[in-house]
């Protein structure tokens, strides 16, 4: 973990600023940016702490903690915070962690399947990919549909040099690679740390910043981002109101949130099925009116979304249909951007509604396509 990312980073419950150990020496340059291998971060709220393990931040909550390894090691690393910091520390851990779990996260299941996912697989070139993503040799078509789809969402970002942008289930964290080669501020989070720690392995010391956490608990501090991009993670998350919930309030004033996701027949194909079934991990794609009921009372602007079509010389004039737009996609995922500002979402009353304003904006925006290419 870099010094920087502190600034962004924050308790999953208060959301307040953290404090490292080992701190930073006084008067060190300002340029040097150095990780930290191992260490711990402290809430001055909640007198939670957290463990830096392997470069990598763990600011998981209470019910998702490996309590038994994470008391282990505070009691060996106490002596790092001065006496007087947070006296009482590892007291509080202790009640913290043998405390019944509290209730109300019905997503508790899928997400522990996440994180232990490594113990549920058998076959050795399961991560393989992960070691060169998003390149693999021997799936050249997989490698094409990733670069292509990572593409299409990117304009969709709106970012530009030096924008913060959270990277949703980063998991082997070549798009936080991606975006932080680009010059922009890219924090990949991810519940699980096998892939994150397979994404170090592969990027070696030029890491971007990635942190352990889940993101109905977000643990960021609010106002901090400009962009939020869910690439192929959203899908995989529980509680959704709730998260979009999570970005919106750390989004800045005119953040954006892009996604590219599968739509909602998702779930119901064989390959989602077996992986439900075999490892426990949620498989829900989703839909536009999916994505206005997940936004209803947010400080949001009507969602939107995007289209990549292919359309022939001798089909100009045709009919921008349902039906057309479906066999004429480019692609095989949805692309949704969703602006933080004043209008639109937060008065949605109900489903039907939002799925009549849905059909609308399709299609005016298709409308617009349509002129657009022929102008
Ligand atoms: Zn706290």
């Amino acid at each position: 973990m870099k010094d920087s990312l502190l600034k962004y980073i924050g308790c999953p419950y208060c959301l307040r600023e953290l404090a490292c150990y080992p701190s930073r020496p006084s008067g060190s340059a300002a340029a040097a940016d150095p990780e930290i291998q191992e260490g711990v971060l402290a809430c001055p709220e909640c007198r939670r702490f957290f463990p830096i393990i392997d470069l990598l931040p763990e600011l998981l909550p209470d019910g998702l903690r490996d309590w038994k390894r994470d008391l282990a090691r505070f009691e060996a690393w106490e002596g790092l915070i001065p006496a007087g910091d947070f006296p009482g520390l590892l007291e509080k851990a202790r009640a913290i962690a043998g405390a019944p779990l509290p209730g109300g996260d019905r997503g508790l299941g899928y997400k522990r399947a996440e994180i232990g996912i490594e113990s549920k697989i058998s076959d050795p070139d399961f991560f393989g990919p992960g070691y060169s993503s998003p390149f693999n040799p021997h799936n050249t078509e997989f490698s094409m549909h990733l670069i292509r789809r990572f593409g299409n969402v990117l304009p969709l970002l709106d970012v530009k040099r030096g924008d913060v942008v959270l990277d949703v289930g980063a998991g082997y964290a070549w798009t936080t690679e991606w975006l932080t080669k680009m010059g922009i501020a890219a924090i990949g989070i991810d519940i699980c740390r096998t892939y994150l720690e397979i994404g170090v392995r592969r990027m070696g010391r030029a890491l971007p910043h990635l942190v352990i956490g889940d993101i109905e608990h977000l643990p960021l501090q609010s106002g901090c981002l400009d962009a939020v991009l869910c690439f192929d993670a959203f899908h995989h998350i529980p509680d959704r109101p709730r998260t979009m919930g999570q970005f919106v309030r750390a989004l800045g004033p005119s953040g954006r949130i892009a996604m590219a996701e599968p739509g909602g027949s998702h779930e119901f194909i064989e390959v989602s099925q077996d992986v439900m079934d075999k490892y426990g991990i949620l498989e829900k794609g989703l839909d536009l009116d999916d994505v206005f009921s997940y936004c209803r009372g947010l400080d949001v602007a009507l969602p939107e979304q995007h289209f990549v079509l292919k359309i022939g010389g001798r089909e100009r004039g045709q009919n921008l249909s349902r039906a057309f737009v479906q066999s004429h996609s480019q692609v095989d995922c949805k692309y949704f951007t969703i602006r933080k500002g004043p209008d639109g979402a937060a008065s949605i009353p109900g489903r039907v509604l939002a799925g009549k304003r849905i059909k609308a904006r399709i299609k005016s925006r298709l409308r617009k396509l349509y002129f657009d290419w022929l102008s």
